[in-house]
């Protein structure tokens, strides 16, 4: 059950402007939130697709993400079971290479409070840099390649890996050895909290996730 504090601070972000003159498009923030979530998924900023049709993932890279989480789509966008917030909720544009990074002004305002109304997140997602780099400080290795290798010394609560995103193919055949490594356990790790839940809330049994890779 979403608290009354989460569903207000929701309103407010999906009414919020604070960066509309930096956007290419009106702003649409895209996140989702429960009160129960027990998975929190730390993306980038949502990309055209997705700031259309208003639903966190709905692309390719999500179905990439729910390969490597082994969990499939109802479960997925479930708020009480996963949040989804992203370094920031709206569109920022192409650049040269890609999407623009996410607005920082975002992840000032509205970061530290919607995570302090998700009090039973027990494994939190990193996809990304930017997203390693709020949550990880100077934790971080040097790179993303070396932060993914490292995967283990965050465990279990935090589980870096990269982005799913296909403009990442390239990176992800190059490292082929940290993807093997960390994506398995990606799955086994969200098995194990989904595991816990069910234990919790036995009356809510109709998640579907994979059986965990040996
Ligand atoms: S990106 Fe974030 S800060 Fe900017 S308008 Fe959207 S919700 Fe507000």
């Amino acid at each position: 059950m979403t608290t009354r504090a989460l569903q207000r601070l929701l309103r407010e972000v999906r009414a919020c402007t604070l960066c509309t003159e930096h956007l290419p498009l009106p702003p649409r923030p895209v996140l989702q939130a429960g009160s129960g979530a027990r998975i929190l998924i730390a993306g980038q900023a949502p990309g055209r697709k997705v700031a259309a049709s208003g639903i966190p993932f709905d692309d390719a890279s999500g179905a990439r993400l729910r390969d490597w989480m082994g969990i499939d789509e109802p479960a997925f966008h479930d708020p009480e079971r996963i949040a989804i917030v992203p370094m920031a909720f709206c569109y920022p544009g192409r650049g040269r290479s890609g999407d623009l990074p996410p607005r920082p002004e975002c992840a000032a305002a509205w970061r530290a409070p919607l995570l302090a109304q998700l009090p039973h997140v027990r494994l939190t997602l990193l996809l990304g840099s930017h997203a390693l780099a709020w949550h990880l400080g100077p934790r971080a290795a040097a790179s993303l390649t070396e932060t993914v290798r490292a995967w283990r010394t965050h465990g279990p609560a935090i589980l870096p890996l990269p982005h799913p995103s296909p403009r990442n193919n390239g990176w992800l055949k190059r490292t082929r050895g940290s993807r093997r490594s960390c994506c398995p356990n990606c799955a086994r790790e969200c098995g194990r909290c989904a595991a816990e839940a069910r234990r919790r809330r036995p009356d809510r049994t109709s998640c579907r996730w994979r059986p965990s890779p040996p």
